[in-house]
């Protein structure tokens, strides 16, 4: 797992390239910006007013809030049948759509909290000990959710820039091993597909939170063997978001020397989030990678002094230096905020860290 920014200009995206659009783009980031420093948090009352300017309907949040309201407002029809009880959850929900599509990581959790709380009939869970079966009324709400998200972001230039807010991650943000670029070709052959996207991931499943489909803090890129084996877990408790985790507290990996083989080590996850197990993630770098760190121990130990030397030297230079020599060495990034660029950037940081108190002991 990575640590992946969830800052303001990672909310909103357009496919508009024009400076009026551009510019409010800006001023409505710079609005949320003031709002989460000062802790205030009224995404509602602080946007609403943006959506009456002439070209609110290019960004994704108003476009994707007029097509909730107009799609909420069909299921409240007479016709429907909902349930009182769900019609006034529906009600409140339209009141706080802009927290919804554009509240960070911190406040759309403190959300779901509220209405786990108090049972809400707008979330189903799946693992629940009742095991209830889904309400007429939960169907269709899914339902609607499932279109809007399918009808506003499958489409290929809006899909685009959704990914275009991510293009300084190179590697998906749950497994640190695979590529998720997006390929636009220029030229086809035959009838082959001309772009390729990495899947966008739900961090709290549209199953069981469908209001969630569309809120840009609960949507990642990620390679499609995350997507596909996270599936329909529930994450609310016991994990965390790439958006949330600390990279050097939440996750670490540990090596651990083989037993039937003591020049060979095998790696564990250290975190209390369930995060890795659902990811199956130790057994995959067990399985896959072991060779991988095992090359570097055998660079580092049948030449030890010469690591050593090239270390002391190599922390007594400047930070650059340091990189540079990091880079020459574990063919990686070495700082945090490099960290999605290249596959197993982490484990490398974190086997460095480990040889180094090795070294020391
Ligand atoms: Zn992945």
């Amino acid at each position: 797992m990575i640590k992946v920014d969830n800052s303001a200009k990672r909310r909103i995206f357009t496919e508009s390239k024009t400076q009026k659009v551009l510019s409010l783009k800006a001023q409505i980031e710079k609005k949320i910006e003031t709002l989460e420093a000062n802790r205030t948090y009224n995404y509602d009352k602080a946007l609403c007013k943006f959506e009456k300017e002439l070209n609110s309907k290019n960004l994704s949040v108003f476009k994707f809030k007029n097509a909730i309201e107009l799609k909420i407002d069909e299921l409240l029809q007479p016709q429907q049948q909902l349930s009182e009880s769900f019609k006034r959850e529906l009600q409140k929900l339209k009141k706080s759509l802009y927290l919804i599509l554009v509240g960070d990581i911190s406040q759309i959790r403190f959300f779901i909290k509220q209405l786990r709380d108090n049972g809400s009939l707008l979330i189903h869970l799946y693992c629940d000990e009742t095991n209830h079966p889904k309400s007429n009324d939960y169907k269709k709400f899914q339902e609607i959710f499932e279109d809007l998200y399918k009808k506003e972001l499958s489409n290929h230039s809006i899909k685009k820039s959704f990914f275009e807010m991510f293009e300084d991650i190179n590697v998906c943000p749950y497994c640190n091993r695979n590529f998720i670029n997006p390929i636009y070709k220029k030229t086809k052959i035959g009838c082959d597909n001309e772009t390729q996207s990495p899947d966008i991931e739900h961090f709290f499943p549209k199953s069981m939170y469908p209001f969630l489909s569309l809120s840009i803090s609960n949507l990642l890129p990620s390679c499609s063997f995350c997507n596909k084996i996270k599936s329909n877990v529930d994450t609310f408790n016991n994990c965390k978001s790439p958006y949330e985790i600390d990279n050097k507290i939440d996750f670490l990996f540990e090596f651990n020397q083989d037993a039937q083989d003591i020049n060979k080590r095998n790696v564990t996850v250290k975190t209390k989030l369930n995060n890795s197990e659902i990811l199956h993630l130790e057994n995959l770098y067990n399985e896959v990678h072991l060779h991988y760190i095992n090359d570097i121990y055998f660079d580092v130990f049948s030449h030890p002094e010469k690591y050593l030397n090239e270390l002391s030297s190599t922390l007594k230079a400047d930070e650059s230096e340091q990189r540079k020599w990091y880079k020459s060495f574990f063919r990686n990034y070495a700082d945090e905020a490099d960290f999605n660029k290249h596959p197993l950037s982490k484990l490398t940081k974190d086997l460095f860290n480990h040889l180094n108190s090795v070294k020391q002991t």
